[in-house]
């Protein structure tokens, strides 16, 4: 999956995913990506949360949808992406995903389940201040 949150200078808060679909998919298979709240989520009052993994498990959690909900009651990005990923893991220890946050202000963060295989999650933060894309990691949780 591609995940985008953008924060624009208007104020509006946009959200999407493209997805590489999955392995051994059935046909008509429609998984998380284009499913709002489970995929990506966005509320111009709040901000966004887009996500990414093993689609079949995540979509039955709403992780975008929650994130933003998180972050609408107060929630910091980083927080909020680890609460939204918590809850799956609660149900699926092991499923493979990760997920990006960004709240209106700007402030940002991003989480992943550790599994065997994958420790940290890279992921590109554009910022307005310098025009230039940084290249962030977090560490699996
Ligand atoms: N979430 C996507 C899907 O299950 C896979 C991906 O992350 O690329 O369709």
């Amino acid at each position: 999956t591609i995940g985008m949150v953008v924060v624009g200078h208007n104020g509006s808060v946009a959200a999407g995913t493209s997805t590489n679909g999955a392995k051994h998919k059935v046909p008509g298979r429609v998984g998380d990506s284009p499913i709002a709240g489970a995929g990506s989520y966005a509320d111009s009052m709040v901000g966004g949360a887009a996500a990414t993994g093993d689609g079949d498990v995540m979509m039955r959690f709403l992780p975008s949808f929650l994130a933003v909900e998180l972050m609408r009651a107060g929630a910091e990005p980083l927080r909020a992406c680890k609460a939204a990923l918590a809850r799956i893991k609660s149900y699926y220890p092991q499923f493979f995903g990760a997920i990006i946050c960004s709240n209106i202000k700007g402030e940002y963060g991003a989480a992943c389940n550790r599994v065997p295989g994958f420790s940290q999650f890279p992921y590109m933060v554009s910022d307005p201040l310098t025009g230039n894309p940084l290249l962030k990691k977090v560490d699996c949780f």
